[in-house]
């Protein structure tokens, strides 16, 4: 049997950010995960993830999201990395909005730099997006999009320099533990620790089960990379990244431009925020030719002679947590094991700042970071988002 001081469960987009934490704090630390290497069966591959910190899903997450942007600037300047693509977010949607209202709200209340852009400008400024009549815009000029493989990298080579000890492909089968300790039943045998940090994205649920006390449900998402009409016109200097919100509450498409040097496919991204296809994460299946269909109508009729033929469609996970938020916590009656999962559909952004408070927690027991509205105490009375 093997003993570690600290295991990090799942090395993707979180699991390599809190193993960097770890590390970078000289902690004997060992990261696995059931893949040979970052790969596009989870939830942080397809070559960017908007970030923006008018945050239309709570204000709360501002302070996190300020620290998150000074993190992605300090990973790039110690490993190299480019990660941080700043090419501005437009939200765009009729005035009245509640995604637009509520991103406004979060930009007032923490003094983010941010306009409004009435629908006659709109259609100068933008004339994309100019479809329906009395549109208007909130452009976050500061904001734009990480690449997630580079992120991911990243992370992996500060925590691969600070002394970590990375095994892979080690598939988990279960974990337990208590307040002094867990362990952890791996394909390769047993490993002892006395801190434990699941990240395991969208299989949470399947390792954990009742012990969270709540449902974390995998949801199968859809990207879709289109051939701009009109290559000039999507590019990141005239098209920033955007989210198009209807007002119908159903969901919101987004978008992020074709940019030089993507390593995903080539094109404009797709995507739409909203409810997937609940699916087990071991067989995620293919992306139905009939939603690539729906995504050509939808566009056609929100973004009228900009986007043409869908290029390729690739398969992502959201794990959706009850209420949308993220869960960050120790378990109860288990405070030897920190789980950072639920981040359903808009996590990665937070990648860095996530990893630290995983470390904070796994080490401290609480962290100096304003996350306590992601404990899970909200989900018994006890606090609340
Ligand atoms: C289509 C799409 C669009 C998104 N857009 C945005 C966006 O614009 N902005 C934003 O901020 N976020 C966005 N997100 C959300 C964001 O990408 C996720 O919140 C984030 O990537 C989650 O990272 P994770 O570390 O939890 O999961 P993952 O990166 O999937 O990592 C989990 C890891 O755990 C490993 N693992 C799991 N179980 C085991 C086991 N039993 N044994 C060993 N290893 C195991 C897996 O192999 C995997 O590597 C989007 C997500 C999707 C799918």
């Amino acid at each position: 049997m093997n003993q570690v001081e600290a295991l990090v469960l799942g090395l993707g987009g979180m699991g390599s950010s809190a193993l960097a934490a770890l590390a970078s704090r000289g902690i004997e630390v060992m990261g696995l995960d059931q893949e040979p290497r970052p790969h596009d069966r989870g939830s942080s591959h397809g070559g960017s993830r908007i970030i923006r910190r008018a945050y239309f899903e709570h204000p709360d997450y501002v302070p996190l999201l300020e620290d998150s942007f000074e993190r992605w600037g300090r990973l790039e300047r110690s490993t190299g990395a480019s990660c941080l693509h700043r090419t501005g977010v437009l939200l765009v949607g009729p005035t009245d909005s509640s995604v637009l209202r509520a991103s406004l709200a979060s930009a007032e209340a923490h003094e983010v730099p941010v306009e409004w852009i009435g629908p006659d400008r709109m259609r100068h400024r933008f004339p994309q997006f100019a479809s329906a009549p009395g549109w208007s815009g909130l452009l976050e000029p500061g904001g734009g999009f990480v690449d997630p493989e580079a992120g991911v990298r990243a992370h992996l080579e500060v925590a691969r320099r600070a002394g970590s000890v990375i095994r892979r492909p080690v598939r988990v089968f279960s974990v337990d533990g208590d307040d002094s300790g867990a362990v952890v039943r791996t394909e390769e045998g047993e490993i002892r620790t006395n801190r434990l940090v699941i990240a395991a994205g969208a299989w949470s649920a399947s390792l954990l089960g009742d012990r969270l006390g709540v449902p974390l449900v995998p949801h199968r998402k859809a990207m879709v990379w289109f051939d701009p009409i009109d290559p000039e016109s999507c590019s990141p200097g005239r098209m920033p990244c955007w989210l198009v919100d209807d007002g119908d509450g159903a969901g919101c498409y987004y978008g992020v431009p074709a940019w030089p040097g993507q390593s995903s496919p080539a094109g404009v991204k797709v995507g739409f925020h909203g409810p997937g296809t609940v699916v087990d994460p071991d067989r995620p299946g293919e992306i139905p030719e009939e939603v690539v269909e729906r995504f050509v109508e939808d566009l056609a009729v929100r973004l009228p002679g900009v986007l043409g033929r869908p290029v390729a469609a690739r398969s992502c996970l959201y794990t959706m947590s009850p209420d949308e938020h993220f869960v960050i916590d120790r378990l109860p009656g288990r405070r030897s094991m920190v789980v950072v999962a639920g981040f359903s559909g808009h996590g990665y952004k937070f990648a860095p700042v996530v990893g630290e408070i995983a470390a904070d927690l796994a080490l401290d027991g609480g962290t100096s970071s304003m996350a306590d509205f992601l404990g899970l105490d909200r989900f018994t009375g006890d606090g609340s988002v």
